[in-house]
């Protein structure tokens, strides 16, 4: 357990408040599985909801789909009759279901988390690492109601130890419905919200008293790079109020003895080629703006995907890149020595460990210190 143990005093089985002389840091090691992180049990929020706020959140819910204005493209569409920028109605087209064993250790722990992967999406991410599904509507539409039953087949097929719902920033309504559904069917895992950030106030509103743990991303800091690889020069804006709206709700994020996270913000973020700059700026506006005390997963595995790396586009190509909102700004269509050139070539390659170290050691500087660790072969640990 790399918050409590060193790896040799581990392999020794002892603990590193044995081995080091009483120091603050030392009083902050112990306290990552003590109280406050420390549950005694935890009962998830939507099972503390009154009917009344049950029928309000319902036709809360409703209403946004009438009048979607609930992530920050604000489309303005009745979702009954069409579609907005996230190409997605009133239900929801759902590409996987399954537990998942890709998260972090105190997420999917030994029987994974029970992961549903929404198809589409409201940013255009040009590396995104789920590209097939969020920038296509690969799946199955599902209602509300359809989706909750589901909830229930992770929980009671899967035994899994949450709900984790991968990018649903443009399905908030129907995600809100089939949690409430859920219940009344006897849900009792938390749940998870696996966010961009690319979240609306009013959408982390919809959500209050309904998800236990915020999953939330901050990708990169510069509008200008937003633009350019998120196709959302507000990003970073949006990023910071959203995230801190998360963290007023539910805090910093806390643990069952079992080592399961229960409640509270896991931020993520993954480091870029290049951008590395941009992750010291993040880590450093959450220590002093959300809380010292966050937990974060600083990541390292970044790889060239969707649209980088891949030959520039000819005029067709290039057209259907503008109706899809992924075209590079200003960007011309291929000819000659362009054609050779690959897209996004200066993210065209993995990132370097000293990237990655560079954006931990601005972190610990700022004073952040709950870092997560890789899941170890066996088992996990926190
Ligand atoms: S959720 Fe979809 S329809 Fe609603 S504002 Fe966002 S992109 Fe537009």
């Amino acid at each position: 357990m790399a918050s409590i143990f060193t790896r040799a005093s581990a392999r020794r089985g002892i603990s590193s408040i044995q081995a080091r002389p009483f120091s603050r840091a030392l009083v902050r090691q112990k306290s990552a599985l003590s109280p406050p992180y420390l549950l005694d049990d935890y009962l998830p929020k939507y099972q503390l909801l009154t009917s009344i706020q049950e029928s309000k959140k319902r036709s809360e819910a409703y209403a946004h789909l009438s009048n979607c204005n609930l992530c920050p493209r604000l489309c303005g569409v009745n979702r009954f009759q069409k579609r907005g920028t996230c190409l997605i109605g009133s239900d929801v087209v759902v590409n996987t279901i399954a537990p998942h064993f890709g998260e972090e250790p105190c997420l999917q722990g030994h029987h994974g988390s029970g992961s549903v992967f929404f198809s589409g999406c409201n940013l255009r991410c040009v590396f995104c690492q789920n590209h097939d599904i969020a920038h296509q509507k690969n799946g199955f539409s599902l209602s509300p109601e359809e989706l909750g039953e589901w909830f229930m087949k992770l929980q009671q097929v899967g035994n899994v130890h949450n709900i984790n719902l991968v990018t649903p920033e443009h399905v908030v309504p129907q995600v809100v419905l089939s949690i409430l559904h859920a219940k009344d069917l006897g849900l009792r895992v938390p749940i998870v919200y696996n966010t961009s950030s690319f979240d609306s106030l009013a959408s982390i509103e919809l959500l209050e008293g309904l998800v236990d743990i915020y999953l939330a991303d901050f990708k990169v800091w510069n509008p200008a790079t937003s633009k350019r690889l998120l196709k959302a020069d507000n990003y970073a804006d949006v990023a910071m109020e959203s995230i801190k709206a998360m963290h007023n709700q539910v805090g910093d994020l806390s643990f069952t003895s079992d080592g399961l996270a229960k409640k509270g913000v896991l931020l993520r973020h993954l480091v870029m080629p290049g951008h590395e700059e941009e992750g010291k700026h993040i880590v450093r506006w959450l220590a002093e703006n959300v809380s010292k005390d966050l937990y974060v997963h600083v990541m390292e595995q970044y790889h060239p995907r969707a649209h980088v790396g891949q030959k520039r586009r000819t005029t067709a190509g290039r057209a259907r890149d503008v109706a899809e909102g992924t075209v590079e700004p200003g960007a011309q269509p291929a000819d000659g020595e362009a054609k050779k050139a690959v897209r996004y070539e200066d993210i065209n390659r993995a990132v370097k460990m000293d990237e990655v170290h560079s954006v931990k050691a601005a972190a610990e500087k700022a004073g952040l210190w709950r870092f997560c660790e890789p899941a170890e072969q066996a088992g996990f640990h926190l």
